[in-house]
């Protein structure tokens, strides 16, 4: 079984605190290593918790807020002087094709590698071999995405039955795994006895938002929901205003989503001293909920 792995490369809110960096999560996945958001600093929490942002594959941005992509120009520039050598994808909401031309621009490093940009609206927008990456628009002044990653599990053989059934590895095992019963040795070998569906993997990460309808179809039953969770209770009403998600929200979203797991992150340094009760405030609702610090890491 492929292994996944999320790295908490920042978790802190607009303004970054000694002990929280500006948003950006990194999901490992075989070759992939697909970044969510690039806040200020992100390159260097990359060398903190011994990452090399050269295997960078994708970087999908949530939207164009200073906390979410000041550390883009940074980190083009230093992929580009460590010799990156591959097509960099960067995906994200209407406009930032423009804005990355800019900061190009601007920066005006010698760029030997490809960027790829891609403006991406609601739907699936890369099919891989094993995955796929979707997104749902949401609601917080300048376009903005919530996005999901799925792992594609499908039929796989069992191999302790495999192994008892004496049949060798090979190409017969594709038909098993599309389902046809086979013959091996004047020996009839039935599909069902040998193979097992394995559920899909899905990661859901909503960033600034504020409470919308969507969210909760598009992160329905996720194994883990990355959400905001900027507020607490007691602040609903400027987290309204400020188009952000309170903790009782996100624990609320999870709740009716049916998601396995909560992790909140993009926290207010308002929070600092007091996140037990920031948490205890989430699982009140949600009892699968998690609070991350900065190079936190979560095996999926
Ligand atoms: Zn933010
Ligand atoms: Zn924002």
């Amino acid at each position: 079984m492929a292994q996944m792995n999320l790295t908490f490369l920042g978790t802190g809110d607009d303004i970054p605190s000694r002990s929280r960096n500006h948003t950006s999560i990194l999901l490992r996945f075989n070759e992939e290593n697909i970044l969510f958001d690039c806040g200020e600093g992100t390159q260097r929490q990359f060398r903190k918790a011994g990452l090399n942002p050269c295997k960078i594959t994708r970087i999908l941005i949530t939207h164009w807020h200073g906390d979410h992509v000041l550390g883009l120009p940074g980190l083009l520039s230093t992929l580009a002087m460590s010799g990156y050598n591959k097509t960099l994808y960067i995906y994200g909401p209407e406009g930032i094709k423009e804005r990355i031309k800019k900061v190009l621009d601007v920066f005006n490093f010698y760029k030997n590698y490809e960027i790829k940009i891609e403006e991406v609206k609601s739907g699936v927008f890369y099919e891989g071999k094993n995955f796929y990456l979707s997104c749902e628009e949401m609601e917080h002044g300048i376009p903005t995405l919530a996005y999901s990653f799925v792992n594609k599990r499908g039929i796989r053989i069992d191999k302790e039955k495999l192994k008892k059934s004496g049949l060798p590895e090979g190409p017969l095992l594709q038909k098993l795994k599309e389902g046809k019963d086979i013959t091996y040795e004047g020996k009839k070998f039935k599909a069902k006895d040998l193979v097992y569906e394995e559920e899909d993997k899905k990661i859901s990460v909503v960033l600034d938002t504020k409470l919308n309808k969507k969210i909760v179809p598009f992160v329905k039953e996720s194994d883990i929901l990355i959400s905001e969770g900027t507020y607490s209770k007691e602040l609903t009403k400027e987290a309204e205003e400020h188009l952000h998600l309170t903790v009782t929200q996100a624990a609320e979203v999870a709740k009716k989503a049916k998601v396995k797991k909560l992790i909140l992150t993009h926290i207010s340094s308002r929070y600092l001293k007091d996140m037990k009760s920031l948490l205890s405030e989430a699982k009140e609702v949600f009892s699968e909920s998690y609070l991350v610090k900065d190079l936190d890491s979560v095996e999926v």
